[in-house]
């Protein structure tokens, strides 16, 4: 067992403890409170450990931290690490329970006895790549928060080693623990000035080894469509009905190019709201392409649905607004190639096959990038996030905490 590996466990059941899930469209700064219970354990703790310019933002609820350089002349170049610490709204995060199922022997695993919980490996195949491991497991009730603790544990034992041994050298290290990625916050209140770094990692996602540099293309099509309400009877000619205009506008897409019947590198249209009747309707429609052209073209098609509506039941009839836009992190990252060698051969070197993907969604990278900061994504291990069949093995953070070491060694080698 590694030296990491308990002290890597204990954190993420401390954390996982604490509620924070993040709640969508409360229109506040932080959406919810309970998020600075974690804060104020996370500055406290780095306090304690002897990080550097430790700072909780108490406007904006994020944790601050920094790794100064131990070479000559504070060599090395200033590289971020960024983990979320709310968890999602999907399922509920008060009073997790976690608890730790030793050496896994690749059965079903009863999650909750009372409530007859079981989670079987027929549901969840992964299960057996983590036979003989560690699991950081729920009771079945709540979701666990792995996503995204299990990289918040990482980052603090990453730190906290590097503090204790000043006989293991590295570059400037920043770390930012954020509020709200769950509910599209998307790093948005992290001061870059501040942070002080050239470019950064988010530590987040499923399965160890996998890492990510490019994700969607997004932006959100909104129509709205006006319509012209008569008595029926007498409306021949003259009614037009805008519900139908909504229907007619989806007719339009293309039948597959839909998320569920897509996966990989695929974009797709998907039209996930329809509302109104006869004098209004409107219609949200996601788009999504990691590739540029393809992006553009299918937002070109869009318009030109509009286009030819307006010209059937009347200019201005529809109207459409593109919004809720990201531009996928790899135009940022292409311009710092390094990010991504340095972060595979810090994989590679800690015995984990480096493993890209397309990351189907987006990141609080996808939105530092853009601001800036080029910032590729390390997984942060855990499984099933989400929902109440999440688990992390053990031994995947304390991977993660040899990966980080490796890459902070790596930058000041560099
Ligand atoms: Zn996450």
């Amino acid at each position: 067992m590694g030296e990491f590996h308990d002290k890597v466990r204990d954190r993420l059941i401390r954390y996982a403890r604490i509620d924070t899930q993040s709640l969508p469209n409360t229109g506040k700064v932080v959406s919810t409170e309970k998020q600075y219970d974690l804060a104020r354990v996370l500055r406290d703790e780095l306090l304690e450990i002897g990080v550097s310019d430790v700072w909780l933002d108490e406007a904006h609820c994020v944790v601050y931290g920094t790794l100064p350089s131990n070479l000559p002349e504070g060599k090395g170049r200033s590289v971020g690490y960024v983990a979320h610490m709310d968890t999602a709204p999907d399922a509920s995060g008060t009073e997790v329970k976690p608890w730790v199922l030793e050496n896994y022997d690749g059965g079903d695993i009863v999650l909750n006895k009372e409530q007859n919980i079981v989670m079987r490996t027929a549901d969840y195949p992964n299960l057996m790549n983590y036979v003989g491991q560690d699991l950081v497991l729920t009771d079945g009730t709540t979701l666990l928060g792995g996503d995204d603790k299990a990289a918040v544990a990482a980052l603090v034992t990453a730190a906290e080693y590097a503090v204790q041994h000043p006989e293991f050298k590295h570059g400037p290290v920043q770390i930012a623990f954020t509020p709200d990625e769950e509910v599209a916050g998307l790093a948005k209140d992290l001061d870059l000035e501040r942070f002080g770094a050239e470019t950064a990692y988010t530590i987040d996602g499923d399965y160890l080894g996998v890492y990510s540099y490019e994700t969607f293309n997004a932006t959100e099509a909104q129509l709205t469509i006006r319509g012209l309400a008569v008595h029926p009877g007498t409306a021949k000619g003259i009614l037009i009905n805008a519900a139908e205009i909504a229907c007619e506008f989806v007719g339009m897409l293309p039948k597959m190019d839909r998320p569920e019947y897509t996966e990989g590198r695929e974009g797709y249209y998907f039209p996930h709201t329809i509302q109104g009747g006869v004098e209004h309707a409107m219609v949200h429609c996601l788009i999504r392409d990691f590739d540029d052209v393809n992006f553009r073209m299918r937002r070109n098609y869009i318009e030109r649905c509009v286009e030819a509506l307006n010209k059937k039941y009347g200019e201005g009839t529809v109207s459409v607004i593109f919004t809720n836009g990201y531009l996928s992190m790899k135009h940022e990252v292409d311009k710092v190639p390094h990010t991504v060698e340095y972060l595979k051969r810090a994989i590679q070197d800690c015995g984990v096959e480096p493993r890209v993907s397309a990351f189907r969604g987006g990141t609080d990278g996808s939105a530092l990038s853009q601001r800036g900061l080029p910032t590729p994504n390390l997984s942060a291990g855990y499984e099933n996030a989400h929902g109440r069949f999440e688990y992390v093995p053990v031994q995947a953070m304390e991977k993660n905490v040899e990966i980080l070491l490796r890459l902070w060694e790596i930058y000041g080698e560099e």
